[in-house]
């Protein structure tokens, strides 16, 4: 069966619930992106980088963010470069804002990744880095060509970070919380989330600080759970990254394909 998108899968997050947990969040937004969308894995291809692939520490690690930019980094611009250039090639890659919902325009993250990666792989998608791997000239693009693979990079962004939308799935979440003490506290707090979708995104810390008895101990669990429509209609950093799936045209089609 013929691939219609292969979606290179990026997350900081390490760990082995890292991928799984990702790649439902994913799934649960392409729902909402095309509705009764078919998401058969050997139409629509989710994929994380090899294991061993150098490219994944710049990711994992935080290297991405250094500045200059890292040897790893530098592989993960090429790569990147390379698979939205593909036909059927996109990247979606998930890093933590680390800012409530309220500051996101001050977040460091989202400048950085701007700056860093994207325009990190305009200037390989331009010729303008050496490339010492493959010395083979590179084919010329047109600026157009240039930002229409450029769009195929679309960031899963949330505010605070990744369990800000996991959390989001209150009543298993209350168990496990439930599983480690009796708090009222904390009951109080996973029912004002529950109640209102929209506060968990102004929810400073919600992993080390809000519920350290939950952590990200099950993350995956969590994604099964999640309650995507509810979440994407509080119109916060879900949503945001929802519609920035949804502003990529090319997906839209992939997903869209009867
Ligand atoms: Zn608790």
């Amino acid at each position: 069966m013929e691939a219609r998108a292969r979606i290179l899968v990026l997350t900081e997050d390490s760990g082995n619930q890292a991928q799984p947990t990702i790649q439902k969040l994913l799934k649960e937004a392409f729902k909402l992106v095309v509705e009764g969308v078919d998401l058969n894995p050997n139409r629509i291809r989710l994929e994380p980088l090899p294991e061993n692939d150098r490219a994944r520490n710049a990711v994992r690690a935080n290297q991405w963010k250094e500045r200059p930019p890292t040897r790893e980094t530098i592989v993960l611009l090429e790569l990147i470069a390379a698979q939205v250039m593909q036909p059927t090639g996109f990247v979606v890659f998930h890093f933590d804002t680390d800012r409530v919902w309220t500051d996101r325009h001050e977040s460091e993250h989202r400048q950085k990744f701007e700056e860093i990666i994207r325009d990190g792989v305009r200037r390989v998608l331009r010729g303008e880095t050496a490339r010492p791997s493959d010395p083979r000239p590179r084919p010329k693009l047109t600026e157009e060509q240039i930002q229409t693979a450029l769009d195929r990079l679309v960031i899963l962004s949330p505010c605070y970070s990744i369990e800000s939308w996991l959390y989001q799935a209150t009543k298993e979440l209350l168990e496990y919380c439930r599983g480690e003490h009796e708090l009222e506290e904390h009951v109080q707090l996973i029912e004002s989330w529950s109640a209102n979708r929209a506060l968990l995104d102004d929810v400073f810390k919600p992993k080390d600080d809000a519920l350290p008895c939950v952590a990200d101990h099950y993350n995956e669990e969590l994604a099964k759970a999640f309650p995507a429509g509810d979440v994407w209609l509080a119109e916060r950093s879900f949503f945001e990254s929802v519609e920035r799936l949804r502003s990529c045209s090319a997906l839209v089609k992939a997903l869209g394909y009867e």
